[in-house]
């Protein structure tokens, strides 16, 4: 370990960098490592580690100095998919609570909010922890930079039902928490975090799995066999006594939420981006005020189909027109919108998932930012399983997915994101439907060598960049509420730098930047130069490009949907605060 340390170090000294590729050849040889896997990473990271923590003999021997610590860390990351965006994600998720909607595919565990299942892995963390959205994040960032990711930027995203169903008191606690996580620093949050844990602990609140699933099998037989619904089982499961004494700390003022998001503006690890999840129907003005207020940056939206006949046999209480009155709601509040659709859900076909899909990509009334596509599978515990057996669902053929997936990829436009294409269900719980782990990678084959616009497919990732070789380019389309402009910066083979979006309202308010995302690795906040997209200006020159356009199609003004962790970068270019936005005025960009 100690010798690949030094080839590493004489590597960098010698001005060249090594890569992953190099990595695993200088592993290969280590006879402690052979198969130059993963195993051989996560050993040589610990050993680096464990010597930077001792700061022991062999430490000061290496005489490492702060760049190339940052270089071996980026080097010895274990995911570098999970930073390569330009942000660390810590993906938490809400306690179980009743959902306002019956979709029968839905599945029903009831030690999760409803659609989750207890084996996905950001629910076994959830449970683990006690549902506790504080304990959840230290729990993340521990594992993130146990394995050597940058930890400076972070994008929240908050999993569970219907964000706007939970109660204003347990919203306010949670985002607080949220906050507060990323604020303390180390010694701080390792007293909370165990105060934390003792305090559920004396609640009496379980967190093993084997005795929370015993305790629950009683009620969920119940619900399996439809003698019960998720909702009552949750009310029986969590109004105990124990669960009482947990919920009575579960509840904060817009105080205290304010008070921790101005920390967080100035904390080691601050809030890039922030998401929740919700319905379209609970989408309205109101609401949007108060996810902004939250710290909102993202939606994520369930339509699963704008097909009205499909939407009511799957019991979604929805309309096309609801949907739409979210997405124009959504989009004027500055909000980004992720929606989740569905393919092979009952009574849907092949064609006409695929027409179906054009007509959220192409509608003026839709359009979403990023989506998840998901094909409906079979759970156990949903509704749909009773159903079976009466010809209410068959899943497609693997050929059928494929194709219309495959063609769903193919209609995307550039300024789209497809981020997922299944849910993390184990094989066991699905009955019925696609299993396979790795079917984007199916989906992207059966593709060939077809252009393929979508955003994800383009993105730079860990892969070094040539600035002098990008350009900028914008690409406009109008929706119902705006006409909008999505500019990026492009290599010459079509990769994708950085892009921002730009909405400019169709009754003449003010212009919005929705969204600023420069990719590359996480470099620190505040750092050098070096290391990455991030810091070479191509957010800020298409921040200035924003403005120069919103000013020559006639705006005075305009707004961006900031994070509380970037409020201060904001202010450096210009922007003021506003209670829900940042905003510049354009009147003088003409003469600049
Ligand atoms: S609204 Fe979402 S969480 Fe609620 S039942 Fe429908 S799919 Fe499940």
């Amino acid at each position: 370990m100690e010798t690949i340390i030094q080839d590493i170090l004489s590597a960098l000294r010698a001005g060249s960098a090594p890569d992953a590729a190099w990595l695993a050849r200088r592993l290969r040889r280590c006879p402690r490592s052979s198969d130059g896997g993963a195993a051989g990473k996560l050993e040589l990271l610990a050993f680096y580690r464990a010597a930077k923590e001792e700061t022991g003999p062999l430490w000061k021997s290496w005489a490492i100095a702060p760049e190339e610590d940052r270089a071996i860390l980026r080097l010895l990351k274990l995911k570098p998919r999970r930073s390569a965006s330009g942000v660390a994600t810590i993906t938490v998720v809400t306690m179980p609570h009743p959902c306002s909607g019956s979709c029968i595919y839905c599945p029903n565990d009831i030690r999760m909010p409803k659609s989750y299942l207890s084996n996905e892995p950001a629910c076994q963390r959830a449970e683990r922890n006690c549902f506790d959205p504080y304990l959840q994040v230290r729990a993340r960032l521990a594992l993130l930079e146990s394995n050597g990711h940058v930890t400076d930027k972070i994008e929240l995203i908050v999993l569970g039902g219907t964000w706007s169903d939970y109660p204003l008191p347990y919203q306010l606690w949670f985002m607080t928490e949220l906050f507060r996580a990323l604020d303390d620093d180390d010694v701080a949050a390792e007293q909370r975090r165990a105060e934390r844990t003792a305090f559920y602990r004396d609640c009496g609140i379980l967190s093993e799995p084997e005795e929370l699933a015993s305790q629950a099998q009683p009620l969920q037989e119940l619900v399996d066999a439809g003698a019960c619904t998720y909702n009552g089982a949750i009310g029986t499961l969590y109004s105990s006594d124990s669960w009482e004494r947990a919920r009575s700390i579960q509840q904060a003022s817009f105080e205290e939420l304010e008070a921790a998001q101005r920390a967080n503006e100035h904390a080691r690890r601050r809030v890039v981006g922030l998401c929740v999840e919700t319905r379209p129907d609970l989408v309205d003005d109101g609401s949007a005020t108060l996810m902004r207020r939250l710290g909102c940056t993202k939606v994520q939206m369930g339509i699963q189909s704008l097909d009205q006949a499909i939407l009511d046999r799957c019991g979604r209480n929805n309309t096309v027109e609801r949907i739409a009155r979210a997405f124009a709601c959504l989009r004027i509040n500055g909000f980004k919108i992720v929606a989740h659709m569905m393919a092979n859900l009952p009574g849907a076909t092949p064609q006409g998932d695929k027409d179906d899909y054009l007509r959220l990509v192409t509608d003026p009334r839709f359009q979403p930012d990023e989506i998840k596509l998901y094909p409906c599978v079979l759970i156990a515990s949903s509704a749909l399983m009773r159903l079976q057996g009466r010809d209410a669902w068959q899943p497609y053929t693997e050929e059928e997915l494929i194709d219309v997936l495959a063609a769903d990829v193919a209609a995307t436009p550039a300024y789209v994101r497809i981020s997922r294409m299944i849910r993390d269900f184990s094989s066991g719980d699905i009955v019925a439907g696609n299993k396979k782990t790795n079917l984007r990678q199916m989906v992207d084959a059966a593709g060939g060598d077809a252009e393929v616009l979508e955003i994800r497919q383009r993105e730079i990732a860990t892969g070094d960049l040539s600035p002098d070789e990008l350009r900028l380019s914008s690409v406009i389309y109008g929706t119902s509420v705006s006409q909008e402009r999505f500019l990026q910066w492009m290599g010459p083979d079509g990769t994708i730098a950085g892009f921002l979006r730009l909405s400019l309202p169709k009754d003449g308010a003010t212009a919005m930047i929705r969204e600023v995302h420069v990719y590359g690795r996480v470099a620190e906040l505040g750092g050098s130069e070096e290391g990455g997209a991030q810091h070479i200006g191509l957010g800020r020159s298409l921040i200035e490009s924003a403005c120069s356009q919103a000013h020559a199609a006639g705006f005075s003004a305009i707004r961006v949907i900031s994070s509380v962790g970037t409020r201060p970068y904001y202010r450096r270019l210009g922007f003021a605060d506003e209670e829900l936005y940042q905003i510049r005025s354009l009147q003088a960009e003409g003469e600049q």
